[in-house]
Formats: C-alpha cells, structure tokens, sequence
C-alpha cells in the first residue's frame, strides 16, 4: 500500500521539500508519496494525531511548528531533546518520535565542502531556531569553542548556557563590540541570522573587511539568494564560502534516511534541484 509522508508548514507552498523527497522515492521505485500540508498553529495538534489515524510514515514541521511540535511526540532523539525543536517526526508503529536534522544536515553540507568540525574555533550569528540547531550540533560534534552573537543578548546567554551544561565545547555570548575580534581568531563563521536574505538582502551583521582573514570559512544558512552580501565581503576576501543549498539538501536526507532506512539518493537530488 502507498505509504503517505508530508509536511505541515504555514505557509507551505515555498517548500522544496515535496519534490526533494516524490523525486527520491520515484528514483528508488518506492511506493510512497510526501504531500504539502498547510496547517495553522491551532490545527497543529489534531495533524499530529493524523499521523497515526492514517499511518503515515512521517512528516517534516517546519516554521512555526518547530517547538510546539516537541511537546506533541511520544519522546524525542537526539539533539531535538537538547534543543526543545523538531523538524521530523517518525512514526515508528504508532510511537510517534522527533527529530532535529537541521543541525546534522548543516555539517553534513560542510563534510561535503571538507570542513571538519572538530577542533574547530567557531562563531554563531544569531541564537534562533536553526542557529540553535546548529550551534548544538556543532558542539556535539566536537567544536571547541563557540562564540555567539545575538541581537537579543539574553537568547545567545541561553545557547552558550545550554552548550557548556551539555557538551565539551566552551561557549560565550558576546557583545557586538567584541564580535570582529572573534571572528579574527576563528576558523569558521555561521549565519544563522535572517539578515542576509529579503528584506535585508543587501545587508550583512559583518562588514569589516579586515576579519575575512586566509583560514576562515563562511557558511550561510540562507539558501535563497545563494551569494548573501556577508559571503560576497568574505569572498572578495579570499575565504572559502558555502551557501544554506546543502543544509536543506542534506536535512532533508537526514529524514528520509529515519523514515525509510534506506539512502537518500543525494546525487540524482542534488543534480535535478540544486545545480547552480
Ligand atoms: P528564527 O528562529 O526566527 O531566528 C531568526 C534569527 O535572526 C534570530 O537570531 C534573530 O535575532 C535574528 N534576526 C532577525 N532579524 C534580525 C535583525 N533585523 N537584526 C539582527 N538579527 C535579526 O529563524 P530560523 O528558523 O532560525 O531561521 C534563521 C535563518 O536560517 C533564516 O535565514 C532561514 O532562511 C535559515 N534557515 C535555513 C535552513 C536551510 O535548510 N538552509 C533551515 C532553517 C533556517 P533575535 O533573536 O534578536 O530576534
């Protein structure tokens, strides 16, 4: 029988997600199909319930259902416990089991790029929902020190907080004064900040063109457009620049691998939706 997966967003219609996952499934000859489902914030806990009336498989959540979802499961893996947020869900014969592979599909794109996390000196812009992902993810995954910038200072405390109780990776939040010398010292610099994107496409929260130095890598989680203005001022630089493509490529894998326990056909997916 068909098995049906999905995704519940608001809005929805944007998500690359359906074709990543039909053109998957098509290519491994799978007799399953993953729809796009708008659901409110109020309608979010009767989806959920949906998920085991009709045996799906699983779901993605995406904005604004992330947390909210957390709290609807049956239980939580992985760094979703950490982080309190979830971007699937498995229905694994009615336990209904959340997971965040933001942050895993995020390194995975930088594996892909050859940047090892571990060891690594690493700055975060931003303390939101995917910046957290990542940050945790990072930490967990062997960074050893991890400073965070964040407009709200108190939500970059609380990140740092959260990486220092539960990992080896020595985090602090920092004022923006102290933020270019940071970078300065740093071997990897994440944006996980809206800025960068509409409406603040020609924006970038760095601009000093003296912290862009030979051994640093920028990675942007925007994926839309590719080049931001912060990876333009570091590639004028000559640092290494990678764009939030392959996040999206490779949490979206991460899922697929959960639901169905085969490899995600990456190649094909990547080849179709994602040449640029
Ligand atoms: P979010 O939870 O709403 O967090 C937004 C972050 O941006 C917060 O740190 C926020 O700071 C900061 N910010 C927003 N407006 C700002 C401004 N005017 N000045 C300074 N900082 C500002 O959103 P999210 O889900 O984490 O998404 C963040 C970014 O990641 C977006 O660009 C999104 O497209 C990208 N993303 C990419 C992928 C992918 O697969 N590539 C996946 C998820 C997200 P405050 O805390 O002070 O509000």
């Amino acid at each position: 029988m068909k098995r049906l997966f999905g995704i519940f967003a608001d809005p929805v219609a944007h998500s690359l997600s359906p074709a990543m996952h039909n053109l998957a499934f098509e290519t491994l000859g799978m007799d399953a199909v993953y729809l796009p489902f708008q659901i409110t914030k109020s309608q979010l806990p009767q989806a959920i319930a949906s998920i085991r009336t009709l045996n799906m498989g699983g779901v993605n959540l995406s904005m604004p259902h992330k947390e909210t979802g957390a709290k609807l499961v049956d239980k939580l893996e992985g760094a979703a416990k950490l982080v309190g947020a979830i971007n699937t869900i498995v229905n694994d014969n009615g336990v209904l089991v959340g997971h965040l592979t933001d942050g895993k599909g995020f390194l995975e794109a930088l594996k892909g790029a050859e940047v090892d996390m571990s060891g690594l000196d690493v700055v975060m812009l931003g303390a939101g929902g995917a910046a957290k992902a990542v940050a945790v993810q990072a930490a967990l995954d062997g960074a050893k020190t991890m400073t965070i910038y964040n407009r709200t200072l108190a939500k970059a405390q609380e990140l740092a907080d959260l990486i220092n109780e539960h990992t080896d990776c020595r985090a602090e939040a920092v004022e923006r004064e102290l933020l270019d010398g940071k970078i300065k010292s740093a071997q990897l610099l994440i944006n996980g900040t809206g800025i960068g994107m509409k409406p603040y496409e020609n924006e970038s929260l760095v601009t000093n063109p003296d912290v862009f130095h030979q051994g640093l890598v920028v990675a942007d989680m925007i994926y839309n457009p590719p080049m931001t203005k912060l990876m333009e001022l570091a590639h004028s630089q000559g640092c290494l620049t990678i764009n939030g493509n392959g996040m999206l490529l490779h949490q979206g894998a991460a899922a697929f691998e959960l639901w169905t326990g085969k490899p995600f056909p990456t190649s094909v997916v990547q080849e179709v939706l994602f040449h640029d």
